[in-house]
């Protein structure tokens, strides 16, 4: 993933320019991760609702099993990365494994567009092994932009999620409609995802040569400068801060765990619980997972205005402290998913407000730990294990969609009461995450004093 570690790179070759301060580069990168995510998120936003349904032409799976393999499909999703990203950083660098992933990501999309199931299978493995290619390698093109130490990494990263948000909320706001409306349909949506796709591959093979200049190329250039700094062993203070990181990286699997509910149980919550009709529209039940990228989009910009205003008073909190903060904000999130599905559980359709206060709460705990920990992974982790590291972080996401997929394929024996009973009905089953996420806070909270000292001064 790393063509050559930071330390030894020029500034991105691109200087910080007057009005943005951010290097060029960066821009770039933001564009062409948009419209990755714009086809992931887009195309996720229906996995579910296309694999469960009998009515339009979808496969006629039960919920259960679609929550099931949708938790598969997201496991490989993000556990590829760490194989693209160990081919990028010994073989081919990341704009070229960045163009072959976004190759076979768009040819995956377009076979899903085909109404054959060898199709659906076909389109799926493409587009893992496409995101294997993509994904890790563009975030850790980011922190090429930065030598250590440099102030506007962490800026960085939040306008490089904005982007990944601003991908996500248009594809789901876009591919949603296609693939729930009557006239248009699943395949449709699936198309547009590979539209988009390919969008972010012309403007990355357009501008990368400007904007991006020596950064990502294939490893032989720097081979010299790796060799000499893969020598040796690592110093004691390295040694800690690759604790630090791999204890946070664990910790997030909590996280995702029960964010994931997103594309499965809480999808079909929105699909089957919730009055979406507006003005006599009713809309499509993808619409509603648009909300979380929609509010990070509006509220990614207080949040670096908070960090950066406690920071001057000296007070910005450690990321551990703002990680368990996540998870509280998580688990309120969930509160209101309890109470929305004791009330749903009477057989009426209830308000989306529920599932809307869920994923602004989501989305604020999303802001306490992802844009923060991406950038901790490149502060944190010694150069020569930089982009293995960003792969692990991923993986860490892989096996929390495995266990998003896995609980949510439970949702149905929960709410009949058939595991423990507590409140009845699909309340006992959001109930869990909950649980877990209020546990990952306290946890998190504990080990704060101890992850702290393992970072020597890059804990915020
Ligand atoms: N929303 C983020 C993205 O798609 C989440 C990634 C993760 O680490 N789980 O980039």
């Amino acid at each position: 993933m790393m063509s050559a570690p930071i330390a030894e790179r020029p500034t991105g070759a691109a200087p910080a320019t007057g009005v943005l301060r951010q290097p060029p580069g960066l821009y770039l990168l933001f564009a062409v991760e948009m419209w990755e995510r714009f086809s992931y998120y887009g195309m996720r936003a229906i996995l579910v609702l296309f694999i469960a349904d009998s009515a339009r032409g979808g496969l006629g799976w039960s919920q259960s099993a679609a929550s099931r393999f949708f938790g598969l499909y997201g496991f490989f999703a993000y556990a590829l990365p760490v194989a693209g990203g160990y081919v990028a950083d010994r073989f081919i660098g990341t704009q070229r494994a960045m163009i072959i992933g976004g190759l076979t990501i768009a040819a995956g999309h377009f076979c899903l567009a085909v109404p054959a199931l060898p199709m659906f299978y076909l389109g799926l493995t493409l587009v893992v092994i496409g995101t294997g290619f993509f994904k890790p390698n563009v975030s850790t093109m980011v922190g090429q932009l930065f030598r250590q130490g440099d102030g506007r990494r962490d800026g960085a990263f939040t306008i490089f999620y904005m982007g990944v948000n601003v991908g996500a909320f248009f594809g789901q706001i876009v591919c949603g409609y296609f693939g729930e409306s009557p006239r248009w349909g699943w395949h449709y949506a699936f198309g547009a995802a590979g539209v988009g796709m390919l969008f972010g591959l012309a403007l990355h093979m357009r501008l990368k040569r400007k904007y991006l200049p020596g950064i990502g190329e294939a490893p032989d250039r720097q081979a010299v400068a790796k060799a000499k700094l893969s020598a040796g062993p690592l110093t004691r203070e390295e040694r800690d801060r690759l604790t630090a990181l791999l204890v946070i990286i664990l910790l997030t699997i909590p996280f995702w765990m029960a964010f994931e509910q997103a594309g499965s149980s809480m999808n079909f919550f929105a699909a089957e619980r919730t009055n979406r009709v507006v003005w006599g529209y009713t809309f499509p039940a993808s619409w509603l997972q648009s909300v979380n990228s929609g509010v990070l989009i509006l509220s990614a910009p207080l949040f670096a205005a908070l960090w950066t205003a406690l920071a001057r008073r000296g007070r910005e909190p450690s990321t551990p402290a703002k990680m368990s903060a996540a998870m509280v904000l998580l688990a309120g999130g969930f509160v209101f998913m309890v109470l929305g599905a004791e009330r749903s559980d009477r057989g009426v359709l209830v308000s989306p407000w529920w599932l809307i206060g869920a994923y602004a709460l989501h989305t604020f705990g999303e802001l306490c730990l992802s844009p923060i920990g991406l950038s901790l992974v490149t502060k944190l982790s010694p150069l020569k294990f930089a982009s293995l590291l960003m792969g692990l972080w991923f993986f860490a996401t892989s096996i929390s969609e495995l266990l998003a997929g896995q609980l949510a394929s439970i949702t149905g024996k929960v709410a009949r009461g058939e595991l423990f009973h507590l409140f009845g009905g699909q309340a006992d089953f959001y109930f869990i995450f909950v649980t877990s996420s209020a546990l990952a806070a306290v946890a998190l909270a504990v080990f704060a004093p101890w992850l702290r000292r393992r970072m020597h001064g890059r804990d915020t």
